[in-house]
């Protein structure tokens, strides 16, 4: 049969092209090479130590890479630095729990926002000079946000007084609060229980169905298979499999470096 369609590549939100990253004598990350695509989950698994988030503290921009290219957007990450990484629209959480404690889950997010939109939403969060619309409007981002990560009724709760997966969502809310394209989780479901991680599950489809793209890191193998489209594994710094979540459970370096680390 003729006239077959070649089908449209998805634009690459973030493309790294051999990547490393050395500390002294430790080879972090060696020859890492992957893209994350437009409106996908990409999984990024390996064994504790295998680089993943040296792989996202280079993909952020809070390290530079000793050699290699991290493109966003199309352009070069080199020298961006976090804040402008931000303002070209990527986000991420953090491994360990970071919130502003003080504030009240709605401060935190109209704060958050204030990382890529300027003072003025900080200045409204402190009392100073938003207007009474401008104020209003907030609130209802904000709201939006909030029941989006499913912390509906905890707005007015002060962050500290959360519990620790609530905590976990709100840190969510606070990378979503800057209009991200690409979200980077590192193990989001740190210190989550079973059902906590089921809500967490499906909070990223969510994310994924407003067209953001999403890298996760997590260690706990149903909530990857769960919600990633692909999968890139990464053992001692390099990249071992890459693939369809399915397939690559059956891959046997994948098995065998899991193993590894069991044993
Ligand atoms: P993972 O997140 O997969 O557990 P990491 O990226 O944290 O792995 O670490 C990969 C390797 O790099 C480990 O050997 C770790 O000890 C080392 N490493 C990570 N960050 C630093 C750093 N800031 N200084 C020195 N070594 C580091
Ligand atoms: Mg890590």
């Amino acid at each position: 049969m003729s006239g077959s369609q070649t089908p449209v590549p998805r634009q690459a939100l973030l493309e790294l092209v051999d990547v490393h990253k050395r500390f002294g004598g430790v080879a972090a990350l060696r020859g890492v090479s992957f893209s994350v695509l437009a409106g996908e989950v990409l999984g990024l698994i390996g064994p504790n130590g295998s680089g993943k988030s040296t792989c996202v503290n280079v993909i952020s921009g809070l390290l530079a890479p000793t050699s290699g290219v991290v493109r966003f957007l199309g352009e070069t990450t080199a020298g961006i630095g976090v804040n402008r990484m931000v303002e070209r629209g990527l986000a991420r959480t953090f491994q360990t729990t970071s919130v502003f404690a003080e504030f009240t889950a709605m401060e935190n997010v109209q704060a958050a926002s204030h990382t890529r939109f300027g003072v003025g939403a900080l200045a409204a969060v402190l009392g100073g000079g938003a207007t009474g619309r401008e104020e209003a409007e907030m609130r209802e981002r904000g709201t939006q946000l909030l029941s989006l990560v499913g912390l509906d009724g905890a707005a007015d709760v002060v962050a500290a007084s959360l519990s620790s997966a609530q905590q976990r969502l709100l840190m969510i809310a606070n990378a979503l609060a800057t209009e991200p394209r690409l979200l980077l989780l590192d193990e989001p479901a740190a210190g989550m229980v079973a059902s906590e991680r089921k809500a967490l599950a499906a909070l990223i489809l969510r994310i994924r169905e407003r067209g953001i793209g999403v890298l996760v890191i997590e260690h706990h193998m149903a909530l990857i298979m769960e919600v990633c489209d692909r999968i890139v594994v990464l053992n001692f710094g390099e990249k071992i499999a890459q693939g369809a979540s399915a397939e690559v459970g059956r891959d046997p370096r994948v098995i065998e470096a899991y193993l590894g680390q069991a044993h």
